[in-house]
């Protein structure tokens, strides 16, 4: 198991610092996140053991059931599930950084609520739905202007840039297509020098994809089954709207 992981690492590595070859770019710009749903905290350990310094969960309830056993080590953790409003005073005591997830005017207004209440700040990315897919969630790319504009308003959302999870395709171009968006996006939203907001972030690519990430400018890759192996659950249960949530019960 610890072996696994460790190799898989080494590869993922390797593909890091070869597609930053590829794209003339500083392998120090490109942060590798672990996305962990469905995965142990024994085995999350392991990677925080050895190297590794960023997590994210899906899932306020995953997060929850890890958070006591994961605690002792040292690591950031972001948000990169749909984020309901209700689960909004959860999330909160489990010490996340970053809520990578951002989609939504009403899920600003009442984060920015809550977080005011208990007098503290927390960073966001703004999730854009690049790839016109119903089942996939984040505002769309014609909305994520106005959305960052009325995001940067509340005082306790620190806005640091762009998330989207790319199309799912075989056809490399496509997929190559959503990192593009996000990027011109990105620039789009600098040109407009809306205060107290920093475009720095963009959080793209995953296991499959994450070459055509970094040559397209990623900041943040988010790897989980070329780490940790396949998952039992099918990716619609957690990126689905729906009434597959397992974990209301
Ligand atoms: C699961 C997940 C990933 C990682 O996907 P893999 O294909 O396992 O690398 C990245 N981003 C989000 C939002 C995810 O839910």
């Amino acid at each position: 198991m610890k072996e696994d992981i460790l190799h898989n690492l080494k590869v993922i590595d390797t593909r890091i610092q070869n597609a930053c070859k590829k794209a003339g770019r500083n392998p120090d710009e490109v942060k590798l996140l672990l996305a962990t749903k469905t995965v142990s905290a024994e085995r999350i350990k392991i990677a925080l053991e050895n190297g590794q310094t960023l997590i994210a969960e899906n899932k306020v309830q995953e997060l929850k059931e890890k958070y006591e056993e994961l605690k002792k080590t040292p690591h950031i953790n972001h948000f990169i599930g749909h984020l309901q409003t209700n689960k909004i005073k959860d999330i909160l005591k489990y010490d996340i950084t970053c809520i990578q997830s951002l989609d939504r005017l009403d899920l600003a207004e009442k984060l920015h609520q809550r977080l005011l209440a208990e007098n503290r700040t927390i960073e966001v990315l703004i999730q854009v739905n690049t790839s016109n897919e119903e089942s996939k969630f984040g505002i769309d790319p014609s909305q994520t202007i106005e959305l960052t504009r009325k995001v940067s308003e509340f005082s306790t959302l620190k806005v640091k840039g762009l998330m989207t999870i790319g199309l799912f395709s075989a056809e490399s171009e496509k997929v190559r297509q959503c990192f593009k968006i996000l990027k011109n996006l990105q620039q789009q939203i600098i040109r407009e020098y809306i205060p107290n907001i920093e475009m720095k972030e963009l959080s793209m690519g995953m296991s499959g994809d994450l070459e055509a990430a970094i040559e397209e400018g990623a900041t943040i890759i988010r790897v989980g089954t070329a780490v940790f192996g396949a998952r039992i659950y099918p990716d619609s249960y957690y990126w689905d709207e729906g009434n597959n949530d397992k974990s209301k019960k």
